[in-house]
C-alpha cells in the first residue's frame, strides 16, 4: 500500500502547491493518461472535422457508490452518452472534480478508476480538468463535472424530427437506476440484486449508424425517465404519441419496489436507456441490431407516432383502457445522478 492510499484527502490537496500536484500526477494523470493531457498545458489544443456536438453535465449522486455503479462510472456514461444521442462519437471529455475534506484516497482512486474504465467502451479521452477541495461540511463527498465533445457521425438527429408514422423504440427494461439508488437510500439493498442500468451506448449507437438507421430522434431516458422523454418529443414534434404499457418492459424488482412507493416506472430515471423515433420500415432492423448487445436484451417497439392528440403522450392500460402518460410532477427522487 502506498503511503497516499492510507490517507484522507487535505485542503491541501486542492492547494496548487506540491500535495495537489501529487494527487494530479498519482492519481488522475496515471488513470486518464493521453498524449494531450500529457502536455500540461494551461489548456487542451483539439483539432475538429465538420459538425460536432458539445455537452456538460454535473454528478452529485447520493449514494456515491451503488449496485452497478459509483459516481465516477455515471460522470462518463453520462456525458458520453449524451453526445452519442446526437449520433456523435464522443471524442474528448474534461473532467471537474469538487472534493470534501477527509474524503477517503481509497473511495476517490476507485471512483478515478472506473472512470477510465467506462472511458474504454466509448474510446473518449479525459484532455483537461481540476481539482477543488472545499472544507469538510461544504461538500458530500465528491461532485464530478464533465463536459464532453463528439463528431456527429449522423445529422439531423432531432426531438423536431419525429414524423406521424414513426414508431418509438425502447433499448432495454425501465426505471433501474431510479430503482436502484431509492433501494440503496432505504436500505433494501440486500434483499434484491437489482443493480443499475449506468452504461455507455455509444456502441449501440455506433452500430445502428453503420447500418443505416435513418434515426429520426434518440435520447436517453435520464431524469424524468420515459415520460419525459416522450412528452418532450410529442410537443417539440408536435405529433401525438401512443404507447402500450404491455409492452414496455419491467423488471419484476422495479414493479415491486414502485408498488411499494407509488412510483410509476415511467417515471424513473434510467442511465443507459435510450429512446428512439425511427420509420416502420427500419424498426425491425433496429431490435435485432440492439438485441446483440446484453444491456438491450429486451429493446422493444413500445408504440407509433401519429398527428391525433398533437402534444400528448397516451398510454393504453393492458384492460384496454387508456389514458395520457403526463411529464412528472415535483422531485421525486433528488441527487438522482
Ligand atoms: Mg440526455
Amino acid at each position: 500500500m502506498s503511503e497516499m492510499s492510507k490517507k484522507s484527502i487535505q485542503l491541501s490537496h486542492g492547494g496548487g502547491g506540491q500535495e495537489m500536484n501529487k494527487l494530479i500526477k498519482g492519481l488522475f494523470f496515471k488513470a486518464f493518461d493521453n498524449s494531450i493531457l500529457r502536455q500540461e498545458e494551461d489548456a487542451a489544443v483539439l483539432s475538429f472535422n465538420g459538425k460536432t456536438a458539445f455537452t456538460t453535465d454535473s454528478f452529485t449522486v447520493s449514494p456515491l457508490f451503488f449496485a452497478g455503479g459509483n459516481i465516477g462510472h455515471l460522470a462518463i456514461a453520462g456525458t458520453v452518452n449524451d453526445l452519442a444521442m446526437m449520433g456523435a462519437e464522443p471524442q474528448y471529455l474534461s473532467c471537474s472534480v469538487i472534493i470534501e475534506e477527509g474524503f477517503e484516497f481509497d473511495k476517490l482512486k476507485t471512483i478515478v478508476d472506473s472512470m477510465a474504465n467506462e472511458l474504454k467502451t466509448s474510446g473518449a479521452k479525459i484532455v483537461c480538468g481540476d481539482t477543488k477541495v472545499v472544507p469538510k461540511g461544504c461538500a458530500d463527498g465528491i461532485f464530478i463535472n464533465t463536459t464532453g465533445i463528439g463528431e456527429i457521425k449522423q445529422a439531423d438527429i432531432s426531438i423536431h424530427n419525429i414524423k406521424a408514422d414513426d414508431v418509438i423504440i425502447v433499448s432495454r427494461d425501465i426505471g433501474r437506476h431510479g430503482a436502484t439508488i431509492l433501494m440503496s437510500r432505504e436500505g433494501l439493498s440486500l434483499e434484491s440484486d437489482l443493480s443499475s442500468d449506468c452504461t455507455t451506448l455509444w456502441p449501440a449507437v455506433k452500430i445502428l449508424i453503420d447500418n443505416d438507421i435513418d434515426i429520426h430522434a434518440m435520447r436517453d431516458a435520464t431524469r424524468g425517465g420515459l415520460a419525459a422523454v416522450l412528452n418532450e418529443w410529442a410537443q417539440a414534434s408536435n405529433v401525438g404519441i401512443s404507447v402500450n404499457e404491455a409492452d414496455i418492459p419491467v423488471c419484476d424488482e422495479v414493479k415491486g419496489l414502485c408498488e411499494l412507493y407509488g412510483f410509476e416506472p415511467f417515471d424513473l430515471a434510467n442511465e443507459g436507456t435510450f429512446i428512439l423515433a425511427v420509420s416502420q420500415a427500419q424498426a425491425a432492423s433496429v431490435i435485432s441490431l440492439l438485441q446483440q448487445f446484453d444491456f438491450c436484451p429486451q429493446a422493444a417497439i413500445i408504440g407509433t407516432v401519429s398527428d391525433e392528440h398533437a402534444g400528448k403522450v397516451i398510454l393504453n392500460t393492458p384492460w384496454g383502457s387508456s389514458r395520457y402518460l403526463d411529464l412528472p410532477q415535483g422531485e421525486l427522487l433528488p441527487r438522482i445522478c
